[in-house]
């Protein structure tokens, strides 16, 4: 009978629930940029409907390839007509917005945060196929990062009656394998574990916030101290992961169950170097910690869509911050951006794959009833409990 308090003290996870869908995956194809406007590009991407895309479409007429044809044209038509069909569990095309993408991904995600859950959102994609203009979006049209902070004041608000509430937010970059504070620049930090919130930056300044302009400051400085403003489409802030992290506790005030959650929203490096050395492969060019993160990530999605036991999460700086918010303990969304254009080919192809293999992530949800350092208003409770137990002995 006293196992569930034991249980409690101990730390254990809440129970277990299936979920069908703890993985939500989208694509998102940007509108073609002056370059792929022109007379070497050809659209390499059919939406057919809100869910389905076709890579490489079969063309009605090859005259259509032969229009103003040069090498590189022919090498274009060499490799031409996959015609694959992919499905996701959301397609946005063009003309789409980052309120819409919101409205349809990360939206759905603040229920999960509210009952406990680790929840964590990914940007895929080779460089200038529109992550950043997905996650952080600019002052007029921002991305999904300030939509679905937004949403979580909203929340915190709605239940504010209910619910006592702390949110606190990191905010950092993963360059090189080095793990910086992109809020407090200085030396480089290590990770370490810990009960409440899973894999901790050592030595990190949580900012506590109660509203969202605090927030939208700190979020502005932030990217403004990444390697390179991440808005640039350079070589150097193309292999940096910057990733924001809200850490959510909550205390139901009637019972005073203490509930943590943590969402990670997470602008990753350029996929392009991820498919240049192969996935996998032995050989590494020069500076491959760079890659070293991305391709961990890559295996653990692997091994994950596997069913494997063994998630190699160690392997690097990125996936042992995220070991509690993919898979496992976590509701996931990924955003895989991609170009139309035949420019980008091997690029799209590889990120519609990488999106694919993600989609068979399933994994039990556990929710973060409470952890390991408990709340003192909770040792009471159980204390409480312990005794109504031995009165009914
Ligand atoms: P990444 O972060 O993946 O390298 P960016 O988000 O910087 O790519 O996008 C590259 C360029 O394309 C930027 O100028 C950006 O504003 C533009 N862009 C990307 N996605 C869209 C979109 N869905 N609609 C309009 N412009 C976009
Ligand atoms: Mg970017």
């Amino acid at each position: 009978r006293s196992a569930p308090i034991r249980s409690r003290l101990l730390g254990k996870k809440g129970p277990t629930v299936r979920s069908s869908a703890n993985i939500r995956v989208v694509v998102r194809v940007r509108p073609p940029n002056h370059k792929e406007q022109g007379d070497n590009s050809r659209d390499v991407v059919k939406i057919v409907d809100d869910q389905v895309l076709i890579f490489d479409p079969k063309c009605q007429s090859q005259a259509f390839f032969y229009h103003g044809v040069e090498q590189k044209g022919r090498d274009l038509l060499r490799k031409a007509n996959k015609d694959m069909q992919f499905m996701f569990d959301r397609v946005f095309g063009f003309e789409s917005t980052n309120c819409e993408v919101f409205e349809n991904t990360t939206k759905g995600l603040i229920q999960s945060l509210m009952d406990g859950y680790n929840c964590s959102v990914f940007a895929y994609g080779a460089t200038g196929a529109g992550k950043t203009h997905t996650m952080i979006g600019q002052t007029d049209n921002p991305g999904i990062t300030y939509l679905t902070m937004a949403e979580l004041f909203k929340a915190k608000q709605d239940l504010q009656e209910e619910r006592k509430f702390e949110l606190g937010i990191s905010y950092i970059e993963v360059y090189n394998e080095l793990v910086q504070d992109l809020l407090n620049p200085g030396a480089p930090l290590q990770l370490r574990d810990d009960g409440r919130y899973g894999v901790m930056v050592a030595g990190i300044k949580v900012h506590k916030i109660d509203n969202p302009d605090e927030l939208f400051t700190l979020l502005a400085k932030g990217n403004g101290n990444r390697t390179q403003h991440p808005t640039d489409a350079n070589a150097e802030s193309s292999r940096s992961h910057a990733v924001f992290q809200v850490y959510i506790q909550m205390e139901i005030k009637a019972t005073r169950e203490v509930r943590a959650a943590k969402l990670s929203m997470i602008d990753l490096a350029g996929s392009e170097r991820g498919s240049a050395t192969g996935y996998g492969g032995a050989r590494f060019a020069e500076g491959a910690n760079i890659n070293k993160s991305l391709l961990a990530l890559g295996n653990c999605i692997n091994s994950l869509a596997d069913g494997q036991k063994y998630i190699p999460y160690r392997d690097s700086k990125l996936t042992r911050l995220l070991k509690d918010s993919l898979g496992g303990n976590c509701q996931t969304v990924m955003v895989a951006n991609v170009s139309p254009s035949s420019l980008c080919y091997d690029d799209t192809y590889n990120t519609l794959k990488y999106a694919t293999r993600a989609k068979k992530i399933k994994s039990d949800v556990k929710k973060n009833v409470v952890n390991v350092e408990l709340h003192a208003g909770e040792y009471v409770k159980i204390v409480e409990d312990l005794k109504k137990e031995l009165e009914r002995v």
